[in-house]
């Protein structure tokens, strides 16, 4: 079906009516204006009445190769006009198999094993249920808390939700009672007057192994970490927090889960972040959105040699996992990533990532010069300013949802963001050129000005 300008009244409409979006606000659907973003090009997206934005946020943190590529389209279509479909519970087929080969390849150390899913969500969900089938085969049943951190985002299911730890979404849903442990904010920019970060770093550790040990480490089955929390405000740990957190969970028998979601897939430069960026080696990594730059859903749980051999032959008892989906290992969402993993190569995407992060992180943390930046951090082409009140007496006023109208005095100026309360978050399609950065910097420094003038 085409859309025409004179039916898009009805279109919105039929949008407001009929559809419930994710984290939709209930109290009045209607009087929240979305963009429909119908047409796209590079780092650019175009709405319905054909302006052009920037795409500060790649879609979802998903959009890797930039709107438009042609390649990605056509495997997919080869793909579907060959074999559209194949169950992957009782049969196989060549582009999931060849999809597990090269994503083992580039996974570090012994992550060899690859159970596909559907997106991020259901990665994070499959991993926690290999998880407990480990332990389980293993006689430890009593093995099950899941450690967290307070502001991670692990996804949407029951089980992935559980262990996400965003206040603001607590409380209207149910959450699995019992199994998940939350460790406060790792974000530095919230630490004492008086601490530093060294200090905060060896806090930090230390409220992963009091955990364990106040849970009681034959309680305790993993922990589960995005290297860089993504929508909790791009918040980047202390240099060293990642392994040494390892350490902890080594001497506790206690697994890691590396939740790559958002990280792995070039958005720091490399096909994963966790040994590349961060010098560990997980149990588990789990990886969805730039698997496929976003053309189609899919995700993946990667588990280690290691963890496989402790449930393998005679240890296996005769168990089967049983977890999976219709769609895991999808023919034509494995063609898609397939070719995503050729365009990135062809490209050198993840060296032109490492070019233009010095500009970009250059641009972003000369934010923190303006009066209503709080903290301008980020990692790779992941970006976040934090506002707040600079100083006493200021007469700026944090009863604002700041992000919100930097979000709009940008989109009016053809920059679109995601805001969070009082952040904005930001990471453009990796293809994005040195100019653009400029031009995406100068809009966001317009637009923060323009939000101080608002506030005072
Ligand atoms: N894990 C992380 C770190 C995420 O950022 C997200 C989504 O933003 C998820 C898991 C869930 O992925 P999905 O929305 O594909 O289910």
């Amino acid at each position: 079906m085409s859309l025409t300008n004179s039916n898009f009244d009805d279109v919105r409409n039929w949008d407001i009516e009929h559809h419930l979006h994710p984290w939709e606000g209930m109290e009045d659907p209607a009087a929240y204006e979305r963009t429909f973003v119908e047409g796209g090009e590079g780092i650019y997206v175009t709405n319905e009445a054909g302006e052009k934005f920037i795409d500060g946020p790649a879609g979802m943190w998903c959009v890797q190769v930039g709107y438009g590529n042609t390649d990605i389209p056509q495997a997919m279509a080869k793909q579907a006009l060959e074999m559209a479909y194949v169950s992957p519970f009782s049969n196989s087929n060549s582009a999931s198999a060849q999809l597990a080969h090269e994503i083992a390849k580039r996974t570090p150390g012994d992550l060899n094993t690859v159970f596909f899913t559907t997106g991020g969500s259901t990665a994070v969900d499959s991993a926690l249920r290999f998880v407990q089938f480990r332990n389980n085969l293993m006689g430890k049943r009593e093995k099950k808390v899941i450690i967290s951190r307070q502001k991670a985002y692990h996804g949407s299911t029951y089980l992935s939700s559980s262990v996400s730890g965003k206040e603001r979404d607590k409380g209207w849903l149910d959450q699995a009672e019992g199994l998940v442990y939350f460790l406060p904010n790792v974000n530095p920019y919230v630490r004492g007057k008086a601490q530093t970060v060294a200090e905060f770093l060896d806090e930090k550790v230390a409220d992963l192994e009091n955990a364990i040990l106040e849970i009681g480490p034959e309680k305790v089955a993993a922990f589960i970490a995005e290297p860089i929390l993504a929508s909790g405000g791009v918040i980047v740990p202390p240099k060293g927090y990642h392994k040494r957190c390892l350490e902890v969970c080594r001497k506790y028998d206690v697994l890691y889960i590396s939740d790559e979601v958002v990280t792995g897939f070039g958005r720091l430069g490399h096909w994963f972040a966790s040994e590349a960026v961060f010098d560990i080696v997980p149990d588990i990594i789990t990886c969805a959105k730039g698997l496929t730059s976003g053309y189609v859903p899919m995700g993946a749980c990667i588990i280690s040699d290691r963890l496989i051999e402790d449930i393998s032959g005679d240890a296996s008892k005769g168990a089967t996992f049983s977890n999976g989906f219709t769609y895991s290992g999808h023919p034509v969402s494995a063609a898609a990533a397939l070719a995503n993993i050729e365009v990135f190569e062809r490209d050198h995407i993840l060296e032109h990532v490492h070019k233009v992060t010095p500009l970009f992180l250059e641009r972003l943390h000369a934010l923190a010069e303006l009066p209503l930046v709080g903290d301008a951090r980020g990692e790779g082409l992941m970006g976040c300013v934090e506002c707040h009140v600079k100083a006493e007496g200021d007469q700026l006023s944090m009863d604002h949802e700041v992000g919100g109208m930097i979000d709009a005095h940008c989109a009016k100026m053809g920059l679109l963001l995601r805001p969070l309360i009082n952040m904005c978050v930001f990471s453009p399609p990796l293809v994005i050129e040195e100019a653009q950065i400029n031009q995406m910097f100068d809009i966001l420094g317009e637009g923060i000005r323009r939000t101080t003038d608002d506030l005072v």
